[in-house]
């Protein structure tokens, strides 16, 4: 990492991934900027950088203009979890369109680099495994995931054409299932929802017969994986996979999440969400090649730290009587 501190902007910098960015930019020396409209994220994520030096932190809302001077900008804004995101789906496209121009005509007014946290959403159900950037996905545009899909490939789109057209510097990261601490213990993501079922004793709920596979990305890492792509040169614009590539089945997950909790919850199964993408697996030769980088954490100590967490957390609801939002 260069040692010239930068100022930067984070959206979405409250929420589970923005909160660990913002600490480790800190932690780097740069003036960090945080925004969120609070929707998922949550000012107790970043509660340990408020009084910081380095930190700010301001409520906005990136589908209106915003104005500051930064030099990097990472666009992280976007409801990412599938009931979270189909809450109110006109808002999570607006997020991720209209967030996207503000953020681009931001970036166009400062010449500064930006950075855009997509998704391997846009590849959709893939019919091409592991999945590679130059395959251009599978996405149903009218279902009920389409909000987020669709939104998220608009947003590479502008990404593409601010940089043809006014020679933007950009970075567009593909990211692909990622846990850790500070995931939201209610945004129903199967890592936070198995843990938290687990840990309560309660029934651990697999969505179809549970064959489907993720491949899942220790949040250090990825967020390692991030500002090095952020540090490189103008000839690298992505877009990137940035994940693990150790593929698993959901019913596997479940089963490592028993062992590691000493669970005795019982396995339930419940219906596929719709367009529930069949199999996921980056294929990360790019970003070996040109970050010089892959996962670190093994699922088993990941799991581990994760769970912790949130057995911790549970600690903290069961003092105070409930999820603040604080
Ligand atoms: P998250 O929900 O914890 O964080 C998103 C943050 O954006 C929250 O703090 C939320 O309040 C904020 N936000 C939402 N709408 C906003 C708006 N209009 N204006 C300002 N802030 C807004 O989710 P996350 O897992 O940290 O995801 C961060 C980014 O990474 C998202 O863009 C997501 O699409 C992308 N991503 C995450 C994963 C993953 O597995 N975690 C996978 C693929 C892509
Ligand atoms: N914008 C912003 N901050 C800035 C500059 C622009 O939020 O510092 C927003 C503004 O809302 C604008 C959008 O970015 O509509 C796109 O900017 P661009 O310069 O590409 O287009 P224009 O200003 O012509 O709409
Ligand atoms: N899932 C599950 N039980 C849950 C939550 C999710 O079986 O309690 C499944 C879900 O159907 C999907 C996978 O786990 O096949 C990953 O779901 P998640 O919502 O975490 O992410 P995404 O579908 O966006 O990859």
């Amino acid at each position: 990492m260069s040692v010239m501190s930068r100022r930067i902007l984070v959206t979405g910098g409250a929420g589970f991934l923005g909160s660990h960015l913002c600490e480790r930019l800190v932690a780097a020396g740069h003036d960090v900027l945080c925004i969120d409209n609070y929707f998922t994220g949550r000012r107790a994520n970043v509660a340990h950088l408020i009084g910081h030096p380095r930190f700010e932190i301001m409520r906005h809302d990136v589908t209106f203009p915003l104005y500051v001077e930064v030099d990097e900008i990472y666009n992280l804004a976007c409801p990412a979890s599938p009931i979270h995101y189909q809450h109110d789906p006109v808002q999570t496209t607006k997020t991720s369109v209209h967030g996207a121009i503000n953020m681009l005509g931001l970036a166009k007014r400062l010449r500064a680099k930006i950075l855009q946290a997509s998704t391997s959403e846009v590849y959709g159900d893939p019919t091409v495994h592991p999945q590679t950037e130059n395959y251009w996905g599978n996405v149903n545009p009218i279902g009920f995931r389409s909000c987020y899909d669709e939104g998220k490939r608009c947003a590479e789109t502008l990404f593409f054409d601010y940089h043809r057209q006014h020679r933007l510097r950009i970075k567009v990261a593909r990211i692909f299932n990622t846990y850790g601490p500070r995931m939201h213990p209610q945004d129903g993501r199967v890592v936070s929802n198995f843990i938290m079922q687990a840990l309560a004793g309660a029934p651990i709920t697999i969505y179809g017969d549970g064959s489907q596979t993720r491949s899942f990305c220790f949040v250090d890492d990825l967020i390692e994986g991030l500002i090095r792509l952020m540090e490189t040169g103008d000839e690298i614009t992505g877009p990137m996979n940035i994940g693990n590539p150790v593929e698993m089945s959901i019913r596997e997950l479940a089963e490592a999440v028993i062992e590691l909790t000493g669970s005795r919850s019982e396995l339930v199964y419940e219906p596929l969400p719709h367009d529930d993408p069949v199999q996921r697996k980056p294929d990360i030769a790019f970003a070996r090649r040109a970050l010089g980088w892959e996962p670190k954490v093994k699922l088993k100590d990941g799991l581990k730290r994760t769970i912790a967490y949130f057995a911790a957390l549970r600690e903290d609801l069961e003092a105070t009587g409930g999820v603040g939002n604080g």
